[in-house]
């Protein structure tokens, strides 16, 4: 096999993460440019990892982080051979935590967009579950989400998003534009927390259609006050 050409490279064929700021996630690294890992599991969470493309390794002309580079391989090993695997499970437990959240809000929340939308507007829904790292300027933790969108041709007239942060992997943030709506712990975790232990499969389903109820009825009470409009700042606008 020939070797592969190194660091200056910019062969066009090679397909790379977007590229984030804050730098190669690579130990000792001190690269800027950056970018995402290109692997998504099959549950559509995406990696997290985020590094230089010294630090990546590309498989198939995709570039992945060397775990993930690794999975890659195996994956189309495995397809060659006529086996087809799915992108195993990142497991991370606040990618799982917006994932079951997301899932149940899922429904309920493309109905509203649609009921809030018009001829005009289009909904976006994209099932990935993303990490966005930590931005110290807007006081930002890092955390995962998944997000809805309702957009005119312009633009973005509503954002509803799920997120849970590195920091609080117990809490549910649901956001509408850039503002937290409501903060909660789900009653299971809760129930976890306090050692407490499994309630039957059926009050389950209560309490968790009622968690649901209250973050919906949160995003409804921030629409029904400040209806579907553009963000408050325009670009450029910014202090
Ligand atoms: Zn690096
Ligand atoms: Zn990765």
């Amino acid at each position: 096999m020939a070797k592969k050409p190194k660091g200056e490279d910019t062969s066009p064929s090679v397909r790379y993460g977007e590229r984030e700021g804050g730098g190669c996630d690579h130990t000792g690294c001190r690269s800027q440019e950056a970018y995402r890992c290109l692997y998504r599991d099959r549950r559509a969470v995406d990696c997290s990892w985020v590094a230089c493309r010294e630090h990546l390794r590309v498989v198939e002309g995709s570039a992945y982080c060397n775990r993930h580079a690794s999975v890659v391989e195996v994956m189309i090993m495995s397809a060659r051979q006529g086996n087809e695997l799915l992108p195993p499970d990142l497991d991370n437990r606040c990618a799982s935590l917006v994932r079951a959240v997301a899932a149940d809000l899922e429904e309920p929340v493309v109905e509203r967009l649609v009921r809030w939308g018009d001829a005009n507007t289009s909904i976006i829904n994209d099932p990935a579950i993303r990490y966005s790292r930590a931005n110290r300027l807007q006081h930002d933790p890092g955390h995962w989400e998944r997000s809805w969108a309702l957009a005119s041709k312009t633009g973005i007239l509503l954002r509803v998003g799920v997120r849970v942060e590195d920091s609080r992997p117990e809490t549910v943030v649901l956001t509408g534009g850039g503002t937290h709506l409501v903060e909660l712990i789900p009653p299971w975790i809760m129930r976890r927390l306090s050692g407490g232990s499994g309630l039957g499969s059926q009050s389950e389903l209560v309490e968790r259609l009622a968690y649901q109820h209250q973050l919906l009825q949160a995003l409804d009470a921030y629409v029904e006050k400040y209806g579907i409009t553009y963000p408050g700042h325009t670009v450029g606008a910014s202090a």
